[in-house]
């Protein structure tokens, strides 16, 4: 099987979208152009690695993005979109890939099914790029805005990325194309077509626009909220108790205290009650019915896994999850200290922003089991975003 690589292109200074920071930072339903472009390769089963290209003032602000997903280090471009595809390719030449798609951050909807057909095409003929039908009539206009002539609409095509090449034979357009001191092709298979390639058409898709403008994003982030319009809630409640031990391990951190909490896992209440408002929010089932407590195999189980089950079973509905929030109910120990480290773990756990967790902590007022120091108890709330039907 042909080895796959992608390489998504993200160092461009664009800011004709407005606002202060360059539009792969922008963000459309909760995620920025770049998380929502690298993503859809690094979730692609066919694609092995994924090399995104950014400016080295970015690097801190990409770590941060992207950290937790499975893409590699990112390389810095350089000063046009052609050199900095090429140091994305110089990247991956260690790599060896058979097959190399070249992505835009700007278009952050391309489809699984887009990247497996370009994957597709590049393996039948070493060079093919999606492009659409055009349906409006075409014409080509002078400098004075006068029309010169009507265009035969039946032989044009609109272009989109991913593009897909035997990746031998791109680089080495690349590098030639370099050393001739050719830097002005827009895309890469005008680069193709001056090395000589034959370069090949897939349909593209409608979806998969391009964001450049304001009206762009504005027209996108509507377009992402009606198809994540079916909103729910879920909401789920753990309690386990205290005995012999010097930890606690809550929302995945140990923190260490008198006493453990016992239970047939590692009896993290916080992942638990999240697990449960997950698949509450779902309607699917409860961490009970998924994990068998007389199942051994959770003997000792690290609660993540429960947690990571529920986060998969969202994204297989092509859902997301909108935000967690977590009630600890306990007299000790204190979880203030704790807050923004267990934030930030469940955050990676669930694969969202720190931004979209909240952690509380109450006491009960020496009241009940949790007031008798007895045991813990967490609540949990899951906003999850379901696309209809
Ligand atoms: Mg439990």
């Amino acid at each position: 099987m042909a080895r796959v690589a992608a390489v998504v292109v993200a160092a461009g200074q664009g800011v004709r979208a407005g606002g202060a920071l360059p539009k792969q930072f922008r963000r459309i339903a909760g995620e920025t152009l770049l998380e929502h472009a690298l993503s859809a390769f690094a979730e692609a089963p066919k694609v092995a690695f994924v090399q995104p290209v950014i400016r080295p003032e970015d690097l801190a602000l990409v770590r941060t993005l992207t950290s937790g997903m499975n893409i590699l280090a990112p390389v810095s471009g350089g000063p046009t979109r052609q050199a900095s595809v090429r140091a994305g390719l110089e990247a991956l030449l260690p790599r060896s890939p058979d097959i190399v798609l070249i992505h835009d951050a700007a278009r952050p909807f391309a489809s699984a099914n887009l990247i497996a057909r370009a994957i597709e095409a590049a393996e039948k003929t070493g060079a093919a790029i999606p492009a659409l039908p055009v349906t409006d009539t075409v014409k080509r206009v002078d400098q004075a805005g006068t029309v010169e002539a009507t265009l035969d609409r039946n032989s044009i095509r609109l272009v989109q990325t991913p593009q897909a090449f035997a990746f031998p034979a791109l680089l080495e357009a690349h590098q030639r194309a370099a050393a001739q001191g050719r830097n002005d092709f827009t895309d890469d298979a005008a680069l193709a077509e001056w090395a000589g390639m034959k370069v090949s058409v897939f349909a593209g898709e409608p979806g998969n626009i391009k964001l450049t403008t304001p009206e762009d994003f504005a027209r996108a982030e509507a377009i992402q909220s009606a198809a994540l319009g079916d909103v729910r809630t879920g909401s789920g409640l753990d309690v386990h108790a205290f005995g012999p031990g010097d930890h606690v391990t809550l929302g995945g951190i140990r923190i260490p205290h008198s006493h453990s909490l016992t239970g047939h896992s590692d009896a993290d209440v916080a992942l638990h009650a999240l697990t449960d408002a997950i698949l509450g929010a779902l309607a699917d089932g409860d961490i009970g019915a998924h994990f068998p407590p007389s199942d051994p195999q959770w003997r000792g189980a690290s609660s993540d896994r429960f947690l990571a089950f529920a986060v998969e079973r969202v994204r297989a509905r092509g859902g997301r999850i909108a935000h967690l929030d977590l009630t600890i109910v306990c007299e000790a120990p204190r979880i203030g200290e704790h807050r923004d480290t267990m934030r930030a773990s469940i955050a990676r756990f669930a694969g969202i922003g720190i931004e979209r967790v909240g952690v509380k902590a109450t006491t009960s007022e020496k009241l009940g089991f949790t007031g008798r120091g007895e045991g813990i108890a967490a609540y949990a709330t899951a906003t999850v975003r379901l696309p209809w039907d």
